[in-house]
C-alpha cells in the first residue's frame, strides 16, 4: 500500500513522521542562540527543527549552519518554511542586511505556531534574546500570550512558546554554550551576503566582543583562516 502523502506538510516535514510527533519544535535561524536551544533539546525525545527562509541577507549560509546543527545533534525531523518576503528589498553582495518588515517576529511565530499545531507538538522554542530591554521583554511576553491564546481559539489546541535566552545578553549565551561546549564553528552571526564573516557588520563585531571579552577564540573566525 503506497502511504499518502499529507497535502499540507512541506516534503521535510515527512522524513520520520512515521514515528510520534515531535515533543519540541525549534525556531532555529542556524544561529549562536539557535545553536545553544537546540543542544538543549537534542538529548530529549523527539524535537524537530524549523528554519524559515526569510529573505535576508547571507540566507544561504545561515541555512547551511541550520543543517549543520541538526546533523551535529542528530535531530533528523527539519522542517523549512518560506517567508522570502520579512527582509523585503535592498541588500546586495556584500552589503549589509535588508530592511526587516513590520511584525515579522509576529510572522514568524504565527507559522511557527501553526506548524506547531499541525504536528500536535505542544512546545514551540524560539530562541531570542533581548537582554535586558526590559520594554521589549514586556512586548514579547505579551505577543506570545496572545499567540498562544489565539492557537487555543482557532485548533482547541494547547501550545507553549518558550524563549528560554531571552534574558541573556550575546555574551550571556557565549558563555552558557561554552560550558556546554557546543561547537560555534557550526553557527552563523554576520548580517552582510558574505559567505564567510565579514568581520565588520555590527552582529559580527558584538558577536567578536563577546568571545573576546569571555578570553577565548570564536571557532567560526579560527577556521575561516
Ligand atoms: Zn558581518
Amino acid at each position: 500500500m503506497v502511504a499518502a502523502v499529507h497535502p499540507f506538510l512541506p516534503i521535510n516535514a515527512m522524513k520520520g513522521t512515521a514515528m510520534n510527533p515531535p515533543t519540541t519544535l525549534v525556531m532555529s535561524s542556524g544561529g549562536l542562540r539557535s545553536l545553544v536551544a537546540t543542544a538543549t533539546v537534542a538529548k530529549t525525545a523527539h524535537p524537530a527543527l524549523l528554519f524559515i527562509h526569510d529573505g535576508r541577507a547571507g540566507e544561504k549560509s545561515y541555512y547551511r549552519a541550520f543543517l549543520d546543527q541538526a546533523d551535529h545533534f542528530e535531530i533528523k525531523q527539519r522542517i523549512e518554511l518560506q517567508l522570502p518576503h520579512l527582509h523585503a528589498g535592498g541588500g546586495g553582495t556584500g552589503g549589509e542586511d535588508r530592511q526587516i518588515q513590520p511584525l515579522a517576529h509576529l510572522q514568524m511565530l504565527t507559522v511557527a505556531a501553526g506548524q506547531a499545531a499541525k504536528l500536535g507538538t505542544g512546545t514551540l522554542i524560539w530562541p531570542v534574546s533581548v537582554g535586558e530591554h526590559f520594554d521589549t521583554l514586556a512586548a514579547v511576553a505579551e505577543s506570545l500570550v496572545l499567540l498562544e491564546h489565539a492557537v487555543q481559539l482557532e485548533t482547541g489546541k494547547s501550545l507553549k512558546i518558550l524563549t528560554p535566552l531571552i534574558e541573556l545578553s550575546i555574551r550571556q549565551v557565549v558563555e552558557l554554550g561554552r560550558q556546554m561546549q557546543l561547537p560555534w564553528q557550526l553557527t552563523r552571526t554576520c548580517t552582510t551576503a558574505a559567505e564567510k564573516p565579514c568581520e565588520a557588520c555590527a552582529a559580527c563585531l558584538a558577536r567578536a566582543e563577546a568571545f573576546a571579552a569571555l578570553g577565548f577564540d570564536d571557532p567560526l573566525i579560527a577556521a575561516k583562516v
